[in-house]
């Protein structure tokens, strides 16, 4: 199955398994090759699923990005935290506006783990414009709260965040090379957009300084998920 052109060293892209059903998120996961990517778990596949999705996924030979966006208070978040490093999973994240002990009780809850996840940070949720921070009483360009949640994020010790891809030059500089920016919105020069506002290619949101990519439809919705996968890195490595 593996093209041995495409390099697997360092897997930068992270497939979304955004689906309701168990059977149909294995099914697709069956047809790519773990080398060359990791998988994201989200809300919908887990809390249908429960941990018997990530169980499976790792046996196929995955890593799985549990992406259920922790926000609580700190010891509950701190539990959450544990319980995805008891399950193994690869990257498990939380929200920024959870606050510095919230953070902080999650970073604390991974300390002696011999093999920790990453652990990341959402700052503002792309799908929120500046009324939508104004409404909750957030006055101010979504941009500087950004600015704001990932300094916080990374003076709270957590490995990076979540942000667009308009958003990595900047949180690059922020967190240099070492943090973790991981991007969705990512599509083909001339590829449907589907109901992505502002897409960038894989190549693109590298170049702008995200680490990792997260990309469901291209894949997913592909006739041939591990050919559409190869054809990103492909992009990638040219
Ligand atoms: O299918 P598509 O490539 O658009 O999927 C992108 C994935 O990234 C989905 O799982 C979506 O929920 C997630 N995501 C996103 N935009 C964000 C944060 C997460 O598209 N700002």
């Amino acid at each position: 199955m593996q093209n041995t052109s495409i390099p697997s060293s360092q897997p930068h892209v992270i497939v979304a398994l955004d689906y309701a059903q168990f059977d149909a998120a294995m099914t697709l996961a069956q047809q790519l090759d773990p080398k060359l990517c990791r998988l994201k778990v989200g809300k919908e596949l887990f809390t249908r699923t429960g941990p018997a999705a990530v169980e499976t996924l790792q046996g196929l030979g995955f890593e799985v990005f549990l992406d259920l966006k922790f926000h609580d208070i700190p010891h509950t978040v701190a539990q959450a935290v544990k319980a995805a490093a008891d399950l193994g999973v690869w990257m498990v994240n939380v929200h920024a506006m959870g606050g510095q002990r919230m953070m902080g009780a999650a970073r604390e809850a991974l300390v002696g783990y011999s093999k920790p996840p990453l652990l990341i940070a959402v700052t503002v949720l792309t799908s929120m414009e500046a009324q939508d921070l104004h409404d909750i009483g957030l006055h101010g360009e979504v941009l500087d709260q950004v600015h704001r949640l990932a300094a916080l994020t990374k003076d709270c010790g957590l490995g990076g965040v979540v942000c667009s891809a308009r958003e990595a030059a900047g949180l690059r500089q922020l967190w240099g090379e070492e943090g973790i920016l991981v991007t969705p919105g990512i599509r083909s020069p001339g590829a449907p957009a589907d109901d992505q506002r502002r897409t960038v290619s894989a190549r693109e949101a590298l170049q702008l300084g995200a680490s990792q990519l997260v990309i469901g439809r291209p894949i997913t919705q592909a006739a041939d998920p591990q050919a559409a996968l190869e054809h990103i890195l492909r992009e990638i490595s040219v």
